[in-house]
């Protein structure tokens, strides 16, 4: 019998009633366990982690809460071999895969217990220096950061089941805020067992951490103005929420993380033979196919001079075409299937879209043969290359294929490729590959407003660069437009969110007396 997974609410396990949401091994199409929510309180869990989660919390100091997060991450690094095996059976996922998110949500964690022991015995954030605000010099006014009294609501997508849970439970908690997360349904067990390896460690607050396994059921209608909402996931959902009447009642603050088209450029100078255009062949392939082409930064669409089309196009189907794909338990498989045959038809129907205005260059929107494996069980794409040399197609701009598939757009000069790019409707990140400086700083005027990273590749970063895909916690994440307008992580910036900034006007004496508990961001 395959497990139920239970939620962790008003500081108990507790099971939904039914099914809702069967999760499978994408390799053979088993079901692995179970998830529902029906008939639990959310409205008590959330007045719980109100009513002591976040008094507990906001007791601590920015640095005791800091040694907390690190302990958390200790925790898991314990029973790491835990998670990947989970990782591998519910999302498919190759060893690379599940370190990225499985390491990628330790390494957050890890960076913000160090960021946060920095900030000391400080319980508020000093946002700039006081100013005078009448003739009378001991009248001032200070902009402080103080944590909200509510709940952080985290709402998260399939694709990273551990990244995208801790990469805001540790800035929230940092913050002084508790969290409820609900992971997606399709792959909450790793998300199910690191916060119940968490729970029964005893290192948080009662009310700091609980847990939703299933669908949201009427947690929004609970949601209060003190609360904040971190959702991440598709623009249609992301809408949802924000329309949804509690929350526009409410005035609840709902930060996005949302789809995006994200673009690899090469410069005009990129030419075969060159450091650059390797860097950029070897990152396209690489972000085509790791996660099986699942993560919300992957480059869907990739521009390159008209002159250099054919070159890239050959150089990226050698690579593409030697993926071993697979049942990610062997050894020799380099890309697994995408997350549920839903993913699969949803990822060939987009590549369907697209690919009625472009050629199709490798892969496609049917199911790739493979040894061992039932086409009809399974939830494989082939990793999926085509070309848009039509400049005035919109599909390529306006579809994401959340799976291993990538466009070649042949631009004609710069003005084109920078208009095409922008084309995307706001995206989280844009990387440029060349070896002209004063290329990547037009780069950067003419592409940053509609991103909200930009990794700029020349041949003295082409080997130590993190990745175009690759989320650090010390840059901010999120995009704007299509891409939702979100801002996470970026290092203490992140803390915000879970703050509500005011402005104090008294006395220079209470001014000081403020500033002794703050920590100055400037
Ligand atoms: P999704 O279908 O929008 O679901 C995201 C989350 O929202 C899930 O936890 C889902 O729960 C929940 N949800 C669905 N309907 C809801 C409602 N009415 N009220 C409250 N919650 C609701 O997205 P997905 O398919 O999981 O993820 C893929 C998408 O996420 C892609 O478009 C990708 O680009 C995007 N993404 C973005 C980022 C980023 O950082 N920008 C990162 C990763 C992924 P159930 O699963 O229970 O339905």
């Amino acid at each position: 019998m395959s497990e139920a997974l239970e939620s962790y609410l008003s500081g108990a396990w507790r099971r939904g009633e039914g099914v809702d949401t069967e999760l499978v091994d994408p390799v053979h199409g088993n079901v692995l366990a179970t998830a529902s929510a029906r008939g639990l309180d959310l409205k008590a869990a959330l007045n719980h982690a109100r009513k002591r989660g976040g008094p507990a919390l906001r007791a601590l100091s920015f640095a005791e809460r800091a040694k907390l997060i690190g302990a958390v991450a200790d925790v898991l690094i314990a029973d790491r071999p835990k998670y990947e095996a989970i990782a591998i059976a519910n999302s498919g996922n190759t060893k690379i895969d599940a370190a990225i998110d499985i390491d990628g949500g330790i390494g957050t964690l890890k960076y913000y217990a160090r960021l946060g022991g920095s900030l000391g015995g400080a319980t508020f954030l000093l946002d700039e220096k006081p100013v005078r605000l009448a003739k009378a010099e001991n009248f001032q006014a200070i902009h402080l950061l103080a944590p909200r009294h509510g709940v952080a609501v985290h709402i998260n997508a399939f694709n990273f089941p551990s990244w995208g849970l801790w990469e805001k439970a540790a800035v929230s908690l940092l913050a002084g805020v508790p969290v409820l997360c609900k992971p997606a349904s399709s792959t909450a067990m790793l998300t199910h067992a690191m916060v119940r390896d968490v729970i029964a460690a005893n290192i948080l607050p009662e009310g700091a951490l609980g847990l939703v396994c299933g669908g949201a059921g009427d947690l929004l209608d609970h949601v209060r103005g003190e609360d904040v909402i971190a959702f991440t996931g598709s623009s249609d959902t992301a809408s949802r929420i924000r329309k949804h009447p509690n929350i526009l009642a409410q005035g609840v603050l709902v930060n996005v993380e949302a789809d995006s088209v994200n673009a690899a450029l090469l410069a005009p100078d990129g030419a075969p033979g060159q450091p650059a255009f390797d860097a950029f062949i070897k990152e396209v392939s690489r972000e085509m196919t790791v996660k099986a082409g699942q993560k919300c930064t992957a480059i869907r669409r990739v521009f390159v001079p008209t002159e250099r089309a054919d070159a890239v196009a050959e150089a990226l189907v050698a690579r593409l075409t030697k993926t071993t794909l697979g049942d990610p338990r062997n050894e020799a498989t380099r890309m697994g299937p995408v997350i549920t045959r839903g993913q699969q038809a949803a990822a060939f129907d987009g590549i369907l879209k697209i690919a009625r205005e472009a050629q199709v260059l490798t892969g496609g929107a049917t199911a790739p043969a493979i040894d061992g494996i039932d086409p009809d069980k399974s939830a494989f794409v082939a990793p999926t290359l085509m070309c848009a040399p039509d400049a005035n197609g919109s599909a390529v701009h306006d579809t994401e294929v959340f799976g291993p598939s990538a466009t070649i757009i042949p631009y004609k000069d710069e003005a084109q490729a920078f208009a095409l790019v922008a084309r995307g409707g706001g995206s989280l990140v844009a990387s440029v590959f060349g070896d002209d400086r004063a290329f990547f700083a037009r780069a950067v005027a003419e592409l940053g407003p509609s991103h909200g990273r930009l990794l700029m590749v020349e041949p003295s970063v082409a080997d130590a660069h993190t990745g175009h895909g690759i989320v650090m916690p010390q840059c901010h994440h999120g995009g704007p437009g299509r891409a939702g307008n979100g801002e996470e992580l970026g290092g203490l910036y992140g803390l915000r969110l879970y703050h509500q900034r005011l402005a104090v006007q008294g006395s220079s004496d209470l001014m000081t007396e403020l500033q002794a508990k703050a920590f100055a961001l400037h």
